[in-house]
């Protein structure tokens, strides 16, 4: 992994970089991890805040919307330790049986030319979730770093924060908007990062209820739409 050397080598043209979302893109929303978290949020809204149960379950979808995640609202108003909340929620998801390697997708990512594009991705999960994630998918070897949601710095920057989204260009080494492609479920962040002129693919699945106005450029049901969208980074057939 060498970010820095292909933009001040002069050699050859830097590549694009091609960021992936992790939580209900890499896998489907059926796997109803994000229902998962939700109760234990919600659980941790309750017990850490000493609310009923409804007043709880309305605050965490407030700080969420407002707020992108859910912990940036604990932390701001409530002081919360967001390491602490991290081993309770993401770090105690009962992941393994759920998230389950999927041929599909490690055909679609091996399929992709590394030499036209560079494969990166982009979370608002800790570090610990989102490794844990990538490893039961068994899809490591396809992407070259992660940019993740530091938990342990305040304030913490997620998307759709615009600072979020200059921060995996920092770490993926990538300096111009129009090299950036990005795919992720939710409106919201495609919406952020096309406003910074990302190319981005809002994944809307199936059973999915699609947004009234598209979030941004592109809309698909299936990553495997990925191939046809942007045929210029698969590699060519061989026969
Ligand atoms: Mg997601």
């Amino acid at each position: 992994m060498d970010a820095n050397s292909e933009s001040t080598n002069g050699a050859a043209p830097p590549r694009p970089v091609f960021f992936f979302d992790i939580d209900n893109c890499l896998y489907p929303k059926n796997a109803r991890v994000h229902d998962l978290m939700a109760d234990l949020i919600d659980k941790y809204f309750a017990t850490h805040l000493s609310l009923p149960w409804d007043d709880a379950v309305r605050l965490h979808r407030e700080y969420y919307q407002n707020y992108g995640l859910a912990i940036e609202g604990l932390v701001r108003h409530h002081q919360i330790d967001p390491l602490e909340y991290n081993a309770k929620v993401d770090d105690a998801l009962p992941l393994d049986g759920i998230i389950k390697p999927r041929d599909e997708l490690k055909r679609l990512l091996a399929d992709i030319d590394t030499s036209k594009v560079k494969l990166w991705l982009l979370t608002n999960a800790y570090v610990n979730h989102a490794k844990r994630v990538i490893r039961l998918l068994e899809v490591e070897e396809y992407f070259e770093g992660i940019t993740y949601c530091d938990y342990s710095k305040t304030p913490l920057v997620c998307k759709p924060h615009p600072d979020m989204y200059l921060k995996a260009m920092k770490d993926s080494g990538v300096e111009k908007y129009e090299d950036c492609f990005f795919v992720d479920d939710s409106y919201g962040n495609c919406k952020a990062s096309q406003e910074l002129r990302w190319t981005t693919v809002h994944l809307v699945e199936e059973g999915v209820k699609a947004p009234r106005t598209p979030a941004s450029k592109h809309q698909i049901s299936d990553l495997e739409e990925l191939r046809t969208t942007f045929p210029q980074f698969f590699r060519q057939q061989q026969d």
